[in-house]
Order: structure tokens, then sequence, then C-alpha cells
């Protein structure tokens, strides 16, 4: 039921309607279906906190639910999946339609801005065993100084056994931290440079041990100790960390913000909110009408590139995948053919406007929290380099369906012109040729260690995949 609008809120229209939140038109069902998913949303974000400990999550997920390994299993079950390199993965559910008329595909990412681990990098200083981090993706290097965090992440050894490495999350762990300079002494190294000069990448060393071992003439007594330590728990020696993915990410547990806990916080929300939802959407779909492909790719914050980034040609193999599990023979003209006939959705999340750093949204394009999904019809920077941009025939075919499904969204852009830009995988998939448009919730604090976002979104971004997931496909769709 819509709640009549109030007349100050009239006065705020803007051409596509007054700004009513989703909050405002929730039945009691709909706000128990919210909280559900959102304490569901918490617990993911909390439980994966790498691209690795994210796929390996779906594909028990999806295992269960009954899909199949569409490299190795004979047979599809209620859908299949395909999995590389343990970080890249992509999921195929068959649709009434032949494959050969396209596919509905939603894309997301797992990755998130970080500090890795040097492959050298253990060393000791002052009686303390520091260790040398490098930066993964766009981040605000001072957001990660004098804050809680943990390490993720994944060691060969040289005798080929493979350790997972957790520390730092459960309750009983001790964490890490980068240290920082007291206000008083401050004032040459900080205060009078640009902030970009004064935390230089190659200060973000992490304190790890202060516990001296073995004789006193021996030099590096603390960084050896720390050896042993690594040694003790999981086998690592030091020249093991070459052939290692070591992620120091924010420890802890993503939690309800606001004294009416209407919103989360949490490291990695973009994106995977939208990774959380999109499966999520996918589960729910039964017998959709068109064949169902999500990808959820890794390396998008450096730019797409690598063996697990959009890049890559993974989605020619998963559409070849979903034809020959399909029972046809996945030629190349057909898998291209179908894919320039493919319907997308760049699932990522969107900049909100923040009421404290008004000046760099343009305020009748920008995202708000609590109006549910952001479609943006184009990236980039300024004059739209850079851009994958979505044609009108496809934004008003998103539009149609999403007002057929009850989709509360907004229409935006990332900022205003000349401020900055930013691009998400969407021109990577659209060299193929399909319709593809970014739709994601919005995120305050974007790229930080505590995003916040808004359950109604986080909701509605369910509903909106479900929509796109299970649509019939547009006119484009059929070779206009
Ligand atoms: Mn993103
Ligand atoms: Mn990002």
């Amino acid at each position: 039921m819509i709640k009549k609008e109030k007349p100050d809120q009239a006065k705020e229209q803007s051409f596509l309607g007054p700004r009513i939140s989703i909050w405002e038109h929730l039945t009691s069902r709909d706000q128990e279906e919210l909280e559900k998913t959102a304490a569901d949303y918490r617990a993911f974000l909390s439980s994966a906190k790498t691209e690795r400990a994210v796929s390996r999550l779906i594909i028990k997920e999806v295992t269960k639910a009954g899909f199949t390994d569409l490299l190795t299993d004979k047979k599809l079950g209620s859908g299949g999946y395909l999995s590389h390199h343990g970080k890249l993965l992509g999921l195929f559910i068959p649709g009434q339609a032949d494959p050969a008329l396209g596919f509905n595909l939603v894309v997301a990412h797992g990755d998130a801005p970080r500090l890795d681990l040097k492959p050298k990098c253990i060393y000791e200083d002052e009686g303390y065993a520091l260790i040398k981090s490098n930066l993964y993706g766009g981040i605000k290097k001072f957001q990660w100084l004098t804050r809680p965090l943990a390490l993720w992440g994944f060691c060969v050894l040289k005798d080929g056994r493979e350790v997972e490495i957790r520390f730092g999350e459960d309750s009983s762990d001790p964490v890490l931290t980068i240290t920082d300079i007291l206000p008083h002494l401050d004032r040459k190294v900080q205060r009078d440079k640009k902030l970009s000069d004064a935390f230089p990448a190659e200060k973000l060393n992490v304190l790890a041990a202060s516990v001296p071992e073995g004789p006193i003439k021996d030099k590096f007594r603390v960084k050896k100790a720390l050896l042993k330590i690594l040694f003790n728990r999981w086998g690592i020696r030091e020249d093991d960390l070459i052939s290692s993915e070591l992620e120091l990410v924010p420890a802890g547990v993503a939690r309800e913000v606001g004294f009416d806990s209407s919103l989360i916080g949490g490291y990695a929300q973009d994106d995977r909110l939208n990774v959380f939802c999109s499966v999520r959407a996918l589960l729910g779909v039964s017998k959709p009408a068109r064949p169902i492909l999500l990808i959820i790719f890794d390396r998008e914050e450096i730019g797409s590139y690598g063996s697990t980034g959009a890049e890559t040609n993974f989605v020619q193999r998963l559409a070849a995948s979903a034809f020959s599990a399909s029972g046809q023979e996945p030629t190349w003209y057909k898998v291209q053919n179908s894919l320039a006939l493919t319907q997308a959705i760049s699932a990522d999340v969107e900049a909100a406007l923040d009421p404290i750093f008004k000046e760099v949204h343009d305020d009748l394009n920008a995202g708000r929290l609590g109006l549910g999904p952001c479609v943006t019809r184009y990236t980039g920077g300024a004059g739209k380099y850079g851009a994958s941009e979505a044609g009108a025939e496809y934004m008003a075919y998103i539009r149609h369906i999403f007002e057929q499904g009850k989709v509360t969204w907004q229409s935006t852009l990332l900022g205003k012109q000349e401020e900055g830009g930013g691009g998400t995988v969407a021109l990577s998939l659209a060299a193929y040729g399909m319709n593809i448009v970014d739709c994601g919730a919005p995120v305050l604090s974007m790229h930080s260690p505590f995003e916040v976002t808004s359950k109604a979104d986080v909701w509605m971004m369910v509903r909106a995949l479900s929509v796109f997931f299970q649509s019939q496909g547009h006119k484009g769709a059929k070779g206009r």
C-alpha cells in the first residue's frame, strides 16, 4: 500500500516523480522478508572476505540446490557452474527458449579493495616484526591505519600442500594493525602535506610481532620468532609466501547501523552486495523463459585484467558450456551470436549522495539510500570517455520490466562531470555486442573498510534481479 505523500515531499519532485523511500510503503510481510534478507546478507559479508572464499561459498550453496559442475559432471542438474582458478565463477540455468536466442546475464564481482602481502614481506625494525603490503584497488590509504585487520588467504607450500589462512576473525584470535603517527608529531610527515603524499603506500606496514627469541647475539630475533609461529601454525616457511595469495582485510563482522537499525555497515559491499543478491535471485528462479547466466568476476577493482577478470573470454566459455549442457554443439557462430543477443545487467554498486559531501554529486542524478537499485546508463569519465552506455531501447525495456515487477528503483549517475569517474565490467561485456546496463544498490563510504548500505535497497535489489532473470527478452534481443 502506498501512503499518500506529504505536501512538502511533493516539492522535491524530480522528473521521475516524488522521492518516496522504500521504507514508506512496506507491508509487515515485506518488513519480515527485508530483515531476513539483511541478516543473511550480513552473515555472508562476515563469512567470505576474499574472492576465493566468495566463490567457494557460492559453489557450496548452488550444489545444495542441485547444480552440477559443467566441466566434470555429465548430466546437468537444476543448473550448472563453471569455476575458474577458484576465483571466477559462472552459473547457468536452462530456460524454455533456445540459448541461440541469447541469455539473461547478470555479472557482479567478488573482489574488493584491500591490502595484499608482497611476495617478500617480512622484516624486522626496532624490535618489531613488520609485514609489507601492496595496494589492491582504489583505497584511501589513511582509512586502513590504526584499525583491527585480519589476514585471509591461501598459500601453496614448497611440497605442494595447500594451506588456508584465516587469522584475526575469531574472538580468540589476535588481530593485526598498521600504526599511525601521533598528532603531536605529525606536522612535517603528514599535516603540511597534500593528502595524496601524506600516506605513502610503502609505509603501510603491518605490526606483526614484538617478542624476540633465540640467543641475544643473533640478528633479527623477532622476525625469526614470527617465522616460527607461521611454521607452527600453518607449516609456512618464509619462501612459501612467494606462492601465496594473502589479503589484509578489516577484521570483524558486518553490523547494523543507525538507532533504527535501517542500515548495514561492513567491508566489501562493493560488490559482494550484488554477489549476494544475484545468487539469491538466481536460486529463487524456476523455469525461466530465457536461459540464465550469472558470472562473479574477480579483479574488477584493478581494471578487470588477469586470468580471472572480465577482460578474459570467460563469458564465451560459459556460454559454450551452456550450449553443450543443453545438448547443442557450441559452434563459434552460435556462441558469438547468442552473446550479441544477450541482455545483461552489470550488477555493481553506485555512489550514494552523502549529505556531508553533496558538492560532488549532481543532485538530480545522484543515487540515494532507500530509494532502491540505481540504474546507471553510462559510466566513465568526463565526456563519457571509457564509458559503456546502454541504448534507449534497452533502457526502455529495463524500465518496463521493473515497473511490471513492482521494483522501486532510481535513475542515477556516479557524480558531477569532471569530479572524477569510474567504470565497471559493463564495457568488457559490451564488447560482445550485448545490451548491458549497470544496476546496483547505492553505497556510502564506498571502498572504505566500513561501507554503508540500506537494508531496503538490498531487499529490493534481490527483487530487481529476480524480475530481470525471469524476463522474456526485449525486441532488440530478437535481433532487431
Ligand atoms: Mn564495484
Ligand atoms: Mn569498486
